[in-house]
């Protein structure tokens, strides 16, 4: 898990341990739909950070005529702030990058569907930008100038992508989505990279060329 700020993303350790807040329904606990957040202060950069939860305070056995209540956390909301990742090489288009970005806007919201649909749409993107050949985005895929590791993980993002978005039984979980927004940026960020240091080197030669 890593820090959600941009400017820091260091590794986060859950067992730091979290802060828990509930917040019930109304000022007096009764039974009903209340919010559950969890603060967790990343040790790196000292910004907190929350997931909020749904909660539901339930009526346990009255204790001398009074009613008491526990709650318990159910499903997450949403986590704020969410993670904008900030991509260092400069070459790297904006459709690219928006199309990430909106991918780590619906895991923070919890929508796996949206992960898969705007993971799927980035490495598409990245096909359209670097012009690869081929008659259907499989073999763009293939035909991309990545290598072979790279090559399969995008087309398990693929395959991700098309899975959430069709009806039927769920193969994949948000940990499996989690894992594809953490390494995609690596990749993308390698895929420009190279062709900003090629450029660089093109320039010094045609300067050196020049000299002659
Ligand atoms: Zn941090």
């Amino acid at each position: 898990m890593k820090c959600p700020y941009h400017d820091c993303q260091k590794d986060y350790n859950p067992e730091w341990g979290n802060e828990t807040q509930t917040i019930s329904p109304t000022s007096k606990c009764t039974e009903g739909d209340g919010l559950w957040i969890e603060t967790s202060e990343c040790k790196f950069c000292e910004r907190q950070f929350h997931e909020v939860y749904r909660a539901k305070a339930e009526k346990k056995d009255s204790y001398q005529g009074r009613a008491s209540y526990s709650t318990i956390r159910k499903e997450l909301l949403f986590t704020f702030p969410s993670t904008k990742t900030k991509f260092e090489a400069k070459k790297i288009p904006k459709k690219i990058k928006n199309a990430f970005n909106e991918a780590e806007r619906c895991k923070s919201v919890g929508s796996l569907t949206g992960v898969g649909a705007c993971l799927r749409k980035t490495i598409y993107a990245i096909c359209d930008d670097k012009s690869a050949s081929g008659r259907d985005y499989k073999e763009k895929i293939a035909n991309l100038p990545v290598k072979g590791k790279y090559q399969s993980l995008l087309k398990q993002v693929k395959w991700l992508g098309d899975n959430t978005t069709k009806p039927g039984d769920k193969k994949y979980t948000m940990a499996d989505a989690n894992l594809a927004i953490e390494i995609l940026p690596l990749l993308v960020e390698e895929l420009y990279a190279k062709d900003e240091k090629i450029e660089d080197v093109e320039k010094v030669l045609a300067k050196v060329k020049s000299r002659k």
